[in-house]
Order: C-alpha cells, then sequence, then structure tokens
C-alpha cells in the first residue's frame, strides 16, 4: 500500500490534462477498446459522458470476492483472537511524552483508553498512537512497557495515517461501485489515491464521482472499525485469489514461511501494513478530486490501471479550505497561464523537455542574464562543457552506481555514453585540465548547460518536473581556509537572489547520514564550517539530522510562495568526494616537489532549475510579471488607423526597443479602443500606451499603467515620452515590485 507508483502520461496534451483539479475522464492508453461511449475523446469529452446515470450506485450482484475474503478472515479473526486471550495478563507501565508514567495490562490495555483517561478532547482528536517510537493503532492492545506518543492529524504522521486510512474508504467505494480490483492505495502530499484494474475496461469518468463519494460517506457514517489481522502468505495468496494484482504483490513482496497484515474496514479486507484510524467515523469530509490513468507498477509493460484521488479531513471547515485553495491554485497553476500567455508548451514527441515560445524565451533570458551579471560582481567565471560524456566519467565520478537509472545512457561506435545530468563532473575535468596552484582558488566555474535526467514519463509534470533543464549551476573549488568566506558569499548571493523575488525561505543544516563516504573528522569539521557560516549569516536555522548527502553536508534552502507553499530550489553542498574520485589537487605555497592539497568543492545553485523557477514565479506572481522580468512590457494602442498616428506609433515602438531595450508590442489590429485596451490588460502588459493626435503633437504618450488600473481604477495620464522612458527604465533596473511610474 505505500509504494507511490509513476503516473504515466494520459493526453495528448499534458499542458491541459495535467490541470490540479482536472476532472474529466482521460483517454487512456488501453490495448483494447473500451466501450465507445466511455471512452472521453478531446473536445468531445463532454458529451462522451452522456453515459451518466447509466451505472447504478453499487455493482449487481456484488462481486463473489468480498464474501469469499469476509468468510476466510472471520474464521482467521476468531483464532487470533483466541490466542491473544490467551497471552498472560500482566501489569505494564506506560511512559508518557511528559515522563508520566500510568499502569495497565499487557494484552488489554489499548493506548485509546490512555488517551480516554487523559481527556474526552484528546481522545477525540488523537488519529493514531506512536509505541516506542513505531506507528501503532489506537485500539490495538499493548503487549509490554513502553513509550506512548498520540499524534493528531496536524502532525504531519498523524495526517499520512488519516490519509492512507481515507483511501482505504475509497478502495470500498471503488469496490461497490465498480466491482474492480483494487492495486495500491498510498497517501500523498495533499491527499491519496487508489488505483484499480477495472472490470470490462470502464473507464472512470467524472460523472462516477457523486456515486464514489456516496459510497464512501455511506462507509464513513456506519463507522467501520479498522480490524487487523495478521495473516500467513498461504492464507494471503487464498484470501486474494481473485485479485492477480495483489497475488503479484504478495508473491513478490513477501517472503515465503512469513506473515504480513490485513485490515478490514466493512466489506473490504485489504493487504496493508497500517496502521489506521480506529474507525471510518472519524472522517468527517471526504472528496474524490480526479483521476488519471496509470501502470501497475509503473511498467508501461504492465496492465493499465485507473487512478482516483481524493482527499479528506477530521473537519468540514478545513474541506472547504483546502478546496478554496486548490481553486487558487488552479488560477495560478503555470501550465494555464503559460498557455494563456503563450509562454511555452510541452509536446507529445519529446516528454519533459519544455518548448518555450518567444515570449516565454524572454523570461528566461532575463534570469540568465541577472544571474550572469551576478557573476561578474561577485567572482565567478562562466564555462561552457559537454552535453555527453562516455561511460568512464560516469565511472570516475560515481554516478554510474548512484545514479545510472536516472540518467540517459547509449551507444556511440560501441562505447556507452550518458547525457549529463549535472555538471560537476565536467568541472572536475576542467580544474584537471592543468597543474593548479594555491593562488588560483578560489576557482568559481558556472555553467548554465542543458542537463537531462530520465524521469518516468509518467511522473512529469508541467515544468516542476522536466527531463531537459538549465540551472545556474556552479562549483567552487577551494582551499580549507577560505571555506567560510565562500559559504558567506553564497549565502549572501542566496539573500540577494530571493530578496528581489520576494521569497521568504528557511535554512536548515543537513548532517552526515548512515551511508557516508569519507572519515568522520572531515565530516565534522566540514557541519562546524557550515554551522559557522549560518550562525554569521544570522537568521534562524534547523538541523535535519542524517538528511546530508552521502558525499557531504549541505544546507537545505526552501522558499515559500504566495501560496504558502513550499519550494526547494537553492541547493549549497560541500563535497570533500569528488576532488578525491578525481584525483583534484593544486601546489601549495611552499615549493616542495609533493607539496599538493586536495580542494573542496562546493556545489551551489541559487534559482536551481530555471524552468521549476519559472513555474515557481508564474504561479507566484499569478502571471502578473513585474517590469524587469515580464515577456510583455509595453502595447502601444493607435487610436485609429491614420497615418501620422501610426507613423508615430511605430516610431516610439523602435524608440523603446532600441534605446529603452524593453519588449514593445504594437496592436494594429481593426478593434475597437476599448476592446484593444481590454486585450492588453488581459495579456497582463505592464503598461500600455494610447496614440491620438494630441499625443503625435506633443511628443507624449498617454501611459495606463496595469496597477494603477487595477488598484484605482485610475485612467491614462499624458506624459512626455523622455520621461516615461526614464521612469520605465528605474523602475525595470531596480526590478522594483508593482507597474507604477
Ligand atoms: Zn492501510
Ligand atoms: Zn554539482
Amino acid at each position: 500500500m505505500s509504494e507511490v507508483q509513476h503516473e504515466i502520461s494520459i493526453s495528448q496534451d499534458p499542458v491541459a490534462s495535467q490541470d490540479l483539479v482536472a476532472a474529466s475522464a482521460v483517454e487512456a492508453p488501453i490495448q483494447n477498446s473500451a466501450p465507445k461511449a466511455l471512452v472521453a475523446k478531446g473536445k468531445n469529452s463532454k458529451k462522451a459522458q452522456v453515459s451518466e446515470g447509466a451505472y447504478p450506485l453499487e455493482v449487481s450482484p456484488t462481486p463473489e470476492y468480498v464474501a469469499h475474503r469476509i468468510a476466510l478472515f472471520d474464521e482467521l479473526k476468531k483464532k487470533a483472537d483466541e490466542a491473544d486471550a490467551a497471552q498472560p495478563r500482566v501489569p505494564i507501565s506506560i511512559t508518557m511524552p511528559d515522563g508520566f508514567i500510568r499502569e495497565g495490562i499487557a494484552w488489554e490495555t489499548t493506548p485509546m483508553e490512555i488517551a480516554k483517561s487523559i481527556s474526552k478532547s484528546l481522545s477525540e482528536r488523537v488519529v493514531i498512537a506512536k509505541v516506542d517510537k513505531v506507528l501503532w493503532d489506537l485500539e490495538r492492545p499493548l503487549i509490554s512497557s513502553c513509550q506512548l506518543e498520540f499524534l493528531d492529524f496536524e502532525d504531519e504522521e498523524g495526517r499520512a495515517v488519516f490519509w492512507h486510512s481515507s483511501a482505504h474508504v475509497l478502495g470500498e467505494a471503488c469496490e461497490k461501485h465498480y466491482g474492480c480490483h483494487l492495486c495500491v492505495g498510498p497517501p500523498i502530499e495533499e491527499g491519496f489515491y487508489y488505483e484499480m484494474g477495472m472490470k470490462d475496461e470502464r473507464l472512470v469518468s467524472s460523472s462516477d464521482y457523486e456515486n464514489l463519494e456516496t459510497c464512501a460517506k455511506n462507509a464513513i457514517k456506519e463507522k467501520q472499525p479498522f480490524q487487523r489481522l495478521e495473516m500467513s502468505k498461504e492464507d494471503l495468496l487464498e484470501m486474494f485469489k481473485h485479485n492477480q494484482y495483489k497475488i503479484q504483490l504478495i508473491e513478490s513482496k513477501i517472503p515465503d514461511g512469513t506473515s504480513t497484515t490485513v485490515y478490514r474496514c466493512g466489506p473490504l479486507i485489504d493487504l496493508c501494513r497500517g496502521p489506521h484510524l480506529p474507525h471510518t467515523g472519524r472522517i468527517k469530509s471526504f472528496a474524490v478530486l480526479k483521476n488519471s490513468a496509470s501502470y501497475f507498477l509503473g511498467d508501461a509493460k504492465n496492465d493499465s490501471l485507473q487512478r482516483i484521488y481524493g482527499v479528506s479531513f477530521p473537519d468540514a471547515k478545513q474541506m472547504a479550505e483546502h478546496k478554496k485553495f486548490l481553486a487558487e491554485a488552479a488560477r495560478r497553476d503555470h501550465r494555464r497561464i503559460g498557455r494563456e500567455q503563450e509562454l511555452f508548451f510541452f509536446h507529445e514527441l519529446s516528454p519533459g523537455s519544455c518548448f518555450f515560445l518567444p515570449h516565454g524565451a524572454r523570461i528566461y533570458n532575463t534570469l540568465m542574464s541577472f544571474i550572469k551579471k551576478e557573476y561578474r560582481q561577485r567572482g565567478y567565471t562562466e564555462v561552457m562543457s559537454p552535453n555527453m560524456f562516455n561511460v568512464k566519467l560516469w565511472k570516475t565520478s560515481g554516478h554510474w552506481d548512484n545514479y545510472k537509472d536516472d540518467m540517459f545512457m547509449f551507444d556511440v561506435e560501441k562505447e556507452t555514453f550518458g547525457l549529463k545530468p549535472m555538471n560537476c563532473p565536467g568541472h572536475c575535468l576542467m580544474f584537471d585540465v592543468r597543474e593548479r596552484s594555491y593562488r588560483e582558488l578560489p576557482l568559481r566555474f558556472a555553467d548554465f548547460g542543458v542537463l537531462h535526467r530520465n524521469e518516468a514519463s509518467g511522473s512529469l509534470g508541467g515544468l516542476t518536473r522536466v527531463r531537459r533543464f538549465q540551472q545556474d549551476d556552479a562549483h567552487l573549488f577551494c582551499r580549507l581556509d577560505q571555506l567560510g568566506q565562500e559559504m558567506d558569499a553564497t549565502l549572501d548571493f542566496l539573500q540577494h537572489v530571493y530578496g528581489i523575488f520576494g521569497f521568504e525561505f528557511s535554512l536548515a543544516l543537513s548532517t552526515r547520514p548512515e551511508k557516508y563516504l569519507g572519515n568522520i573528522e572531515e565530516w565534522d569539521v566540514a557541519e562546524k564550517h557550515l554551522a559557522d557560516a549560518l550562525d554569521r549569516f544570522g537568521r534562524p536555522w534547523t538541523i535535519n539530522p542524517g538528511d546530508g548527502a552521502f558525499y557531504g553536508p549541505k544546507i537545505d534552502i526552501l522558499i515559500r510562495d504566495s501560496l504558502r507553499r513550499n519550494h526547494q530550489c537553492a541547493t549549497l553542498q560541500l563535497d570533500f568526494q569528488l576532488p578525491l574520485r578525481f584525483n583534484l589537487q593544486y601546489r601549495n605555497q611552499g615549493d616542495g616537489e609533493s607539496d599538493f592539497s586536495r580542494p573542496i568543492i562546493i556545489h551551489r545553485a541559487m534559482l536551481g532549475s530555471l524552468e521549476r523557477m519559472i513555474a515557481i514565479l508564474t504561479e507566484n506572481c499569478a502571471g502578473k510579471w513585474d517590469l524587469w522580468l515580464s515577456p510583455r512590457q509595453i502595447q502601444i494602442i493607435p487610436v485609429a488607423a491614420k497615418p501620422e498616428i501610426l507613423a508615430y506609433a511605430e516610431k516610439i515602438k523602435k524608440e523603446m526597443e532600441l534605446e529603452g531595450d524593453f519588449f514593445v508590442d504594437l496592436d494594429s489590429s481593426d478593434a475597437t479602443l476599448n476592446k484593444k485596451i481590454r486585450n492588453a490588460e488581459l495579456a497582463q502588459y505592464n503598461f500600455i500606451f494610447v496614440i491620438g493626435a494630441e499625443e503625435v503633437a506633443s511628443g507624449s504618450v498617454n501611459v495606463r499603467s496595469r496597477d494603477e488600473i487595477q488598484e484605482n481604477k485610475v485612467k491614462g495620464q499624458v506624459r512626455p515620452l523622455d520621461e516615461v522612458m526614464q521612469k520605465l527604465r528605474i523602475l525595470r533596473d531596480s526590478k522594483a515590485k508593482g507597474s507604477r511610474i
């Protein structure tokens, strides 16, 4: 139940199909053709779903597997209960997080009883228990003295249990409505899904959602307890003999001679390690949000499955808030804005590689120029390095052992090559091209090189997960005594960049993981350097113990967007291993023949992937770009098609483009003035210049600024062109927020 499979690509137009709350049936790549009326195709999808109401709430007759599972469950559960009843009832002591010790009896006392004895409100609020740091069903008796904690929905693990339990309710609803064969149903970041193999190749349609929600609400009303039962592999194979997917999971995941658990709620008995809510009645609000197609185990060679996404809450108010959030997120979705503003698109002929249209390329290039300018001021040097390398490089760098599955590999003249997923190994070759002296360090190699990572096609989603991308990547080769200054400079760079975007960010130091390369002393020194740099930086920071990369500790930087969502974009990592693997060294100050030292590498990026950053920026500003990043800065609108007005409009356009270096468009269409202004406003031009006879005569423009008009309903103002150009330049170059001059 816990494995998240990759979704497969589901439509010819991924931009359209991946909308957050897309609720239409999708065309799944099913090998056999589905009943015609149910296959929704492109624009006719609404019509194709006229089969609404054609399906009853519950399939009839009830699938045979339901009674079969319950009969076996009842028989085994009775035996298990008898065995539990025979366990010795000895006193145990239960230590609470505050150190308070409560008395209980082994095999009798449950965490729920203890919660109730503390307070009624706690017992109603708690989602799951933690016994000796392991999640534990609230109604499952404790078996020995232990430490006990309670988690509620606000706790991340508690929420995962809540949504995981809700996935069972969704599974139950799907079995009732479709008579399908369930596959896996894990919790995800915002809710949960269940995927299933359908009977008669029926496809899920948005018109099914109401029925599914009704079935789920019925299960919730019944307050079905989640009952746990441990079963042997043989019994499991018998219980799930009707379901080829569960059989495959049992056979591949459960070693012979061992056992695992199933959980029952109502008629559903599911293979699951648990734990769960005490009963389904804890779910106060439940919604089906969207559906898609997927493959069993994420492998395109396997059966095509249908996947249904849902979300649930312990309080109806939270659902209302969540739906509001989803609507706002959908309004801001970068895929939608990218389409509307003609910024970028994806094509099925190159999944995960974005096409940036002219206006999108403007944003891309502006971001790159911004960082390049910073590089010049901050002592970086730009380099360019190859895209494909012989596999020997990847073996030296360690990518072959640790990262091969995420790379595109292919043969060239009988040798294996790989497209680079990162620039670092190439930069090591550049460092090593000749002998280096201590005087040359730090060397700061910056590279906007194109990177490729082999993401499963189903996991691709707009610009946030792509196969082809560029980073504002740089590698700082430095001496140990330079580490402090380099860290300080990098954190200053970070503050500068995110200050301009207006992102709040949080910092965390990720320390040595269990599996690490190198020696502990080196790690301790490096971690100390990072911690000291963070202290000097002066902002609050936290520690993520054991979360460092295997080659070195790092600082994780999370930015928060206007919807309070967190994104990791910047990275700052110390690396002792790559210099070792590439045997990098520099000559020390002394002139002894063998007086060489190894440099340290700092991997760092500020924007991270430009693609991802553009997605975040698009959603953060909801398509209302600040002037400096805007792909549509000025729209010139002539009030009439008179030759002198058009000539003046053309002249201004040239001036603003050539002298001002602005992005200017001229609307010389036949539309009415009001219509032209409206169009320019919808396209989010920062400024509109309206040109009429008066402006021609006085060498001025009538300026309408986007934000002033939207905020104060101010009409345009007639101003001299020189002054306007001057003010716009200042506004753009300061990268200030808002379009007002
Ligand atoms: Zn479960
Ligand atoms: Zn790197």
